[in-house]
C-alpha cells in the first residue's frame, strides 16, 4: 500500500502540530510520500509564513528592505525547531536560505516573488525531514527539481507539464519516507515557478497520480467537507463521500477545503482522495471517489456560493440568426485577458459571467465600447455585485422536480433569481442572485434539501 499524504499549513503551524504530523506519518507504513505546506496561522490573528514572505518580497520590489517580514518568517521556523530540540544548524540553514532568497536580484519581479514564496514550503519540508530523522526514522527531503516536477512558466499560476509524471513516478522506488515541498516546481528553463495560492494540494495530487498511490490523504484542520459553509449555516451536515465532479463544482464555488485544480490529476489516475483532520485523525473524514451509490442518498450533496461576480449583458433582436455573435463577444473579453465563468443566453440576448476582480473599471469601459462597435447591440450593460449559488449533487440527475424545489425555496425566502444555469451533466444548478441575498439564499436552499425531510 502506497499513500501520498499532504499536510496543510495549519497542521504545521506549531511544534505541537508538527509532532502530531510526525505521529500520523509514522503510524502507517503506507505513508511513504509526504507533501507539506509552509507553516500556517497559529490563531486567527496570525500571519501565514507564505504571506510573510510575500510581504517581504513586495517590500523589496518597492525598493525597501523587507528584512523585518523575512526575520519574522525565520522566527517561525526557529520557534518550531527549538521546541522540537532540533540542532541549531537546522535553523541556521533555513535563515541562510531565506536571507539569500530575500537578497536575490529583483530584476525579474515574477521570478523574484515566486522564489520567495517557494521558500516557505521548501524550508518546511527540510524541517519535517529533520524532525523525523531525530526520531530515528529514515526520512529524506526531496527537491522538486531533482524529482522532475516540471511546470509551465506561468509565475504564481503554473500548471504541471505532462512529461513531469514519468519522472515523478520514480519516487515510488525510494526507500524510507520522502518529504516533498508543496506549492512549487520548476520551469523547463530551470527556474522556480509556483502554483496558485493553496497549491500544495496540487503538488500532492500530481505525486499521487504519478506514483499511482492507493489513496491521496489530504490532512487539514476540519473533520470533513461540510454540505454548506459553516459560517453561513449552523452545524451543516458532514459529507462522507463525494465524486470528483461534485467536489470540483463545490470547490469551484468557494469550498476551500480542497484546491479545485488538485482534482484533475487524481481524477485522471482515478486515485481516491481522503480529506482528514490532523487534530482528529479518528474522524471518518470525506472521501472523494470516482463514483458513489446515489440510491437512497440525498440528491444534493452540498450548496456553495461565490461572491463578487459580475454580468456583461447584451441584447440584440435576431441575435440567434447572426453567425459568430457569441464568438465575437467572447473575443472582446479575450483581448482583455478575461476568462469567463458561464454564458447563459436567450434568443436575443447573451450574458457573460466573469469574476469581478478580473474586470477593472477601465477594462469595463473598453469592453463596452468594443462591444458597441463590433456587435451593434440594442442594449449592453454590466451589472456588478452578484453572487452565484451552486446546488451540487450527482443524485439530481435521477430526481424529478429539483429545480422546482430550489426555485420554490428561493421564492419562499424572497430571493430574486437573476439567472439560472444547469450544465448538461446535471451535477449542479447555478443561480445568479444579488450579493446581498447570498446568505439568505444558501440558508433557504440548505433547509430545503437537508432539513425539510
Ligand atoms: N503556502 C501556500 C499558500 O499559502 C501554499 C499552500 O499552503 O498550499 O498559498
Amino acid at each position: 500500500m502506497l499513500k501520498v499524504s499532504k499536510f496543510g499549513g495549519s497542521s504545521l503551524a506549531t511544534a505541537e502540530q508538527v509532532c502530531r504530523v510526525c505521529d500520523i506519518i509514522t503510524e502507517d507504513p503506507g505513508r511513504r510520500i509526504i507533501v507539506v505546506s509552509a507553516p500556517g496561522k497559529r490563531h486567527s490573528q496570525d500571519i501565514k509564513v507564505t504571506d510573510l514572505l510575500i510581504a517581504a518580497a513586495s517590500e523589496r520590489l518597492m525598493g525597501k528592505l523587507g528584512a523585518s517580514e523575512c526575520a519574522e518568517a525565520i522566527e517561525r521556523y526557529r520557534s518550531i525547531a527549538a521546541e522540537l530540540e532540533l540542532p541549531a544548524a537546522a535553523v541556521d540553514a533555513i535563515a541562510h536560505d531565506l536571507t539569500e532568497r530575500l537578497e536575490n536580484s529583483t530584476e525579474n519581479a515574477d521570478l523574484y516573488m515566486d522564489t520567495m514564496k517557494a521558500g516557505g514550503e521548501d524550508n518546511c519540508a527540510r524541517l519535517i525531514a529533520q524532525a523525523l530523522e531525530a526520531r530515528g526514522i529514515e526520512a529524506r527531503y526531496v527537491s522538486p527539481k531533482d524529482a522532475g516536477l516540471l511546470l509551465s512558466d506561468e509565475p504564481g499560476n503554473a500548471q504541471v507539464l505532462p512529461e513531469a509524471y514519468t519522472q515523478l513516478r520514480e519516487l515510488r522506488e525510494r526507500s524510507g519516507i520522502t518529504i516533498f515541498p508543496g506549492f512549487f516546481g520548476y520551469a523547463k528553463e530551470g527556474h522556480v515557478v509556483t502554483f496558485s495560492r493553496g497549491g500544495s494540494d496540487i503538488t500532492g495530487a500530481i505525486l499521487a497520480s504519478a506514483v499511482r498511490a492507493e489513496v491521496y490523504e489530504n490532512f487539514t484542520d476540519v473533520d470533513s467537507v461540510f454540505a454548506a459553509n459553516p459560517s453561513i449555516v449552523e452545524n451543516p451536515a458532514a459529507i462522507a463521500e463525494l465524486t470528483y465532479r461534485e467536489m470540483r463544482e463545490l470547490s469551484y464555488a468557494g469550498f476551500s477545503v480542497f484546491h479545485d485544480e488538485a482534482l484533475e490529476p487524481v481524477y485522471r489516475a482515478q486515485v481516491p482522495v481522503h480529506i482528514r483532520n490532523t487534530n482528529n485523525p479518528q474522524a471518518a473524514g470525506t472521501r472523494i471517489v470516482p463514483n458513489r451509490a446515489t440510491n437512497g442518498e440525498l440528491p444534493v450533496v452540498g450548496i456553495a456560493a461565490i461572491d463578487s461576480v459580475c454580468c456583461v449583458y447584451l441584447s440584440k433582436y435576431l441575435m440567434n440568426r447572426q453567425i459568430g455573435f457569441g464568438r465575437r463577444l467572447l473575443q472582446v473579453l479575450e483581448a482583455e485577458a478575461i476568462s469567463f465563468e458561464h454564458v447563459p443566453s436567450g434568443i436575443d440576448n447573451m450574458s457573460v459571467i466573469v469574476r469581478e476582480e478580473s474586470l477593472s473599471a477601465e477594462k469595463e469601459q473598453r469592453i463596452v465600447e468594443q462591444l458597441r462597435q463590433q456587435l451593434a447591440p440594442e442594449d449592453v450593460s454590466v451589472e456588478r455585485g452578484l453572487s452565484l449559488i451552486m446546488v451540487v449533487g450527482e443524485g439530481m440527475r435521477h430526481t424529478v422536480g429539483m429545480a422546482a424545489r430550489a426555485t420554490g425555496a428561493l421564492a419562499g425566502a424572497t430571493v430574486n433569481i437573476e439567472m439560472i444555469n444547469q450544465g448538461s451533466n446535471e451535477v449542479s444548478m447555478m443561480f445568479g442572485i444579488k450579493s446581498e441575498d447570498m446568505e439568505t439564499a444558501v440558508r433557504a436552499l440548505y433547509q430545503e434539501f437537508f432539513e425539510r425531510d
